[in-house]
């Protein structure tokens, strides 16, 4: 069973959105609502992926996305931003937190499958773990 991908978003219907979209495709999908306990998972449950709502309750999905990039223990860990805010500064700001793609919402699905896709395909032609 390949490692799960990590959905954190702390809207609800987003949330259901994307895990079904994912599942769909045959992903298994694990949740997380905050961006401390999206960390906590990150850390816990080895994702092969995180999608990254950027505006969460509390800590931003910047801030995670930092402390994730800067933890040896997740620091491989592919993390796409989602975002309604798809303006340059915004997609240039997820970059420089880590971030190595970037979703707009309302989200394109079809879009975003080939996306997750071509990045995880990256990845592994990478060889990182
Ligand atoms: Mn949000």
């Amino acid at each position: 069973m390949p490692h799960p991908i990590l959905v954190i978003e702390d809207n609800a219907a987003n949330r259901e959105l994307l895990s079904s979209l994912l599942e769909a495709h045959g992903y298994g999908v694990i949740q997380a609502t905050t961006a401390q306990s999206g960390i906590d998972l990150a850390r816990s449950a080895a994702p092969q992926l995180i999608l990254m709502d950027l505006s969460l309750p509390g800590m931003s999905g910047l801030e995670a996305t930092r402390q994730l990039k800067s933890d040896p223990g997740t620091t491989h860990v592919p993390v796409i931003a989602v975002s309604a805010h798809a303006f340059d500064k915004d997609r240039a700001a997820a970059m420089a937190a880590g971030c190595c793609g970037f979703i707009t919402k309302p989200i394109d699905t079809r879009r975003m499958i080939v996306e997750i896709a071509g990045i995880l395909r990256t990845h592994r032609l990478e060889g990182t773990p």
